[in-house]
Parts: structure tokens; sequence; C-alpha cells
């Protein structure tokens, strides 16, 4: 048993199975270090090796652990979300975790958006979606942590806003904090020797701290898991075909009342009820495939087609996907309605539409971003 193996670097106990989880460690190396009975997770292996951490995320216990001690602290929060999963990326009740301490609310994956979106646009829209989730940031800024785009003007404001304090970069899973971190860790050379990693009392938690200049520290925290996202629902290859992977190409469809749009076999529209014709924009990874048909027909198409035609999910895990659950709003405004994990459909104002989700995934309609 692997029971009191512990990690030399950050202390977690040495696991197998869960690669997501803290102490992870493959069997073939776990194997070799019971000789010398010394062991590295393979978390501390890469950061020690190719100076590069890799994601870890939480259980709620431990994260509020760690919420805590935030909030005790006297910092500057830097939190990251994903703009293309903005609903995804909260936090619930972050705004009484971090106490007086200033947050500085910053947009990632900037890349995935359409050019023709103005920055300052964008910005205003996060600023008044985080108010109504009660954070009230101090600065709003939009990077893209893998193309390292406005990486360098984010650090300077860092600097800036944190005015000789250490600095807290909190996010939930998937919204790219990993690789954030690896462009910092990049962009400051001769820091290795400056990466540490040390543990919160009380939790089974690690976390790893980067040097600053005028000795504080910049301290990455594991992310919480959001189950909404559509991300646990499929597989390696499904979730390639689902998520974005490069700038969207806004598609628009120009629908009669009582039609339907299908998004592989994982999500569906439908425009239910209007006074007429209307164009209705699409924000998904482009090359999902996009099929229209009338809504009377939709339900009896679907099971026809499922995993084969409409796919992902591809036909040898369809078993396991969830029903498409339906969700249905009348607009007031503009708006998006907005499928986790997949993207959003902006809706004119005055209709009624229904999204369709894998039960579990979250619908919901917004004011519209664009
Ligand atoms: P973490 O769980 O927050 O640490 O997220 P990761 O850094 O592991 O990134 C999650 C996924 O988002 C990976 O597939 C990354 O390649 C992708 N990703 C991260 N940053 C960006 C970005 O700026 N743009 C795009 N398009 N993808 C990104």
């Amino acid at each position: 048993s692997n029971e009191d193996l512990r990690c030399i670097g950050c202390g977690s106990e040495i696991q197998t199975d869960d690669k997501n989880a803290l102490g992870y460690t493959p069997s073939s190396a776990l194997e070799k270090a019971k000789d010398t009975g010394e062991i590295y997770c393979q978390r501390c292996f890469r950061l020690r090796h190719y100076n590069e951490i890799s994601p870890v995320s939480l259980t709620d216990d431990d994260f509020l652990a760690l919420l805590n001690q935030i909030r005790e602290a006297n910092a500057l929060i830097v939190y990251l979300v994903d703009i293309f999963d903005f609903n995804g990326s909260l936090i619930p009740g972050l705004h009484r975790f971090v106490g007086d301490n200033p947050v500085m609310l910053v947009g990632n994956k900037a890349d995935l958006l359409p050019k023709s979106l103005k920055n300052s646009k964008l910005k205003d829209w996060i600023r008044q979606r985080s108010n109504e989730a009660g954070i009230r940031p101090i600065d709003v800024e939009l990077v893209s942590a893998k193309t390292n785009e406005s990486v360098d003007s984010l650090l300077e404001n860092i600097d800036k806003y944190r005015k000789n304090r250490d600095v807290y970069v909190v996010g939930v899973t998937n919204v790219g904090k990993s690789t954030l971190i690896n462009q910092i860790i990049r962009q400051n050379t001769g820091i290795k020797e400056l990466i540490t990693t040390s543990r919160f009392p009380g939790t089974t938690l690690d976390k790893i701290s980067i040097d600053l200049e005028d000795g504080h520290k910049l301290i990455d925290t594991p992310g919480i898991i959001h189950q909404e996202q559509m991300a646990h629902y499929l597989n390696g290859k499904d979730l390639k075909i689902v998520e974005p992977q490069k700038q969207i190409k806004p598609k628009v469809y120009q629908l009669n009342p009582e039609q339907t749009l299908f998004f592989g076999g994982v999500a569906r529209f439908d425009y239910v009820n209007g006074d007429k014709k209307h164009g209705f924009t699409v924000y998904v990874e482009n090359d999902l495939f996009i099929h229209r048909t009338k809504l009377i027909n939709a339900d009896n198409f679907y099971e026809k087609h499922f995993g084969e035609m409409l796919t992902p999910p591809s036909e040898d895990s369809i078993k396991e996907f969830p029903e498409l659950v339906r969700y249905e709003f009348k607009t007031d405004q503009k708006s998006d309605l907005v499928i986790e994990g997949l993207g959003w459909i902006t809706v004119p104002s005055g209709v009624v539409v229904a999204g369709w989700a894998p039960k579990g995934v979250s619908v919901l309609l917004r004011r519209a971003m664009i």
C-alpha cells in the first residue's frame, strides 16, 4: 500500500488513481522510487525538471480552507476567468472570501473571441456581470495565456496594484491558470530557484509560490472543479470537437419560429415562438457540426441520428451520455442563451427559445455579450 508514502516536494499523500488530484504519481515511477524511498509526485517532478506547473484540483472542503486563508491574508487577488465560459468560471461566494482584499479580474482566452469585439466593450460587460455576482474588481484585464497576448501588461498592472503585498491567483479548473503561471515563470528568467512549494496548514493542499522582487510572493492556488461543465461528460477526443480551439467565427442562422438547431448530439436550440424570422448568431467551436431541422421533427430526428450523424458524442460513448434536458426562456432584451462549456446563441428581444443540454450542464440566459 502507498498509504504513508508522501511526496518529498509538497508532502501530499502519493496516489496512482487520479491524475488531476494531489499526489498523483504514475505506477511506473512509484515502482522505481520504492527502492530509494524518496519520491516526488508528478506535479513536483515536472516543476523540478521542466520548470513547469501542472493543473491540480481540490475537494470542496480543502477549497474552503484555502479561501479562508485568503480572507486572512493581506494580498491582491488575481481572479482568472475563461471569457468563453464566463458563467462556468464563477466561484460561488468568492466575494465573501476575499474580505477586504482588492480583486483584479482577468479574462483569459481572449484569442477565442471574434476580432469584431472591442476590448473596452467586453471589459464593461465583464465588469457588469461580476458586479451582479457581488464582485467589484479594481481592474479588468484581458489576456491570452496561450498566445501570450497582453501577459506583459498584466504583470505590470499586478505590480502596480499589489502595493507591497502578496498576490494570490485563483480560478476554477480549466480557465487556463496553469498556462498563465507557466507563461509568467517563462518570462522571469532564472526564476527556477525561486519557485517553492509549501502547504496550507490544515489541508492536504500545496501551493506554488514565485518570489517577487520585494520579498513578497505570487501564489498559485489549485482550481476548484465546476461540476456543470460540459467537459465532465465527454471523452478527450469528443471534447476537442466541442471546446473552441481557435478564434470563433460566429455563424448567423435565419430561423423561422418552430425551427431547431442541433449541435452535434451534445446540445440543441429551439426557436419556439416569435413574431417572425430572425437572425440567431451562434458562437461555438468552428468545426462543431450544426444541423437545422423543424421543431416538430426534432425529437425523432435526435433519437434516430444520435451518436451517428449527430456526433459528438461518438458511437462508442453514447451509452454513458446523459439525456438532454430542456430549459425555456422568454427574452425581454437582446440576450445570449448560454450552454455552459459549449458556447452561446445570441437571440433577439421578444422571443421564446429553448436550450437543451446534457443533464447536469447549466443552460442560462444573460445579457448579450456582443
Ligand atoms: P487550469 O485548470 O486553470 O490550470 O487550466 P489549464 O492551464 O490546464 O488550461 C485548460 C485548457 O485551456 C487547456 O486545454 C489549455 O490549452 C487551454 N487554454 C489555456 N489558456 C488558454 C488561452 O489563453 N486560450 C485558449 N484558446 N486556450 C487556453
